[in-house]
């Protein structure tokens, strides 16, 4: 067994996030929503070897199943990102994550004018108008930014 595989261990039940890119790990966390307050274990590996990045980051959620609307939201931050589900130590299913039309209440407005930004009970709608590379617009605002301003 590789380092990698000694890094977390495994587990019975739940979501596997590979291949993010490192150092990206609590950012990941942070847009999916996962504090841990629910008392389910949430491993996390920062910077571990890997052949196919030259680090990554990994993420292990125990007895949560992320589906793709929560784990595309993660697309701008970890592109090359993998999402494995585990029932009863066995991969079911394993996807990549894809960027999606509109990011729904994952970032705020980088507009600190923009109504999403203030006390109205309005949720941040970033559209994506660009993919490669990414660039999105407010809603409300119109105002157009790239990933880097989000973060
Ligand atoms: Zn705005």
């Amino acid at each position: 067994m590789s380092e990698e595989h000694l890094a977390v261990r495994r587990i019975k039940d739940g979501t596997v996030i590979d291949h993010i890119d490192h150092g990206e790990a609590l950012r990941v966390l942070s847009a999916l929503k996962v504090t841990g307050h629910d008392g389910n274990l949430v491993t996390i590996a920062m910077n571990v070897s890997s052949s196919k990045l030259n680090r990554k980051d990994v993420i292990k959620v125990e007895n949560r199943f992320l589906f793709a609307n929560e784990t595309n939201k993660i697309a701008l931050i970890a592109p090359n990102a993998t999402v494995n589900i585990i029932k009863n130590f066995k991969v079911i299913e394993k996807r990549k994550v894809h960027l999606p039309d509109a990011l729904e209440d994952v970032f705020s407005c980088p507009n600190p004018t923009c109504i999403s930004n203030s006390d109205e009970p309005l949720k941040p709608i970033l559209k994506v108008i660009n993919r490669n590379p990414p660039k999105l617009q407010c809603k409300y605002c119109m105002k157009i930014s790239n990933p880097e301003e989000l973060l």
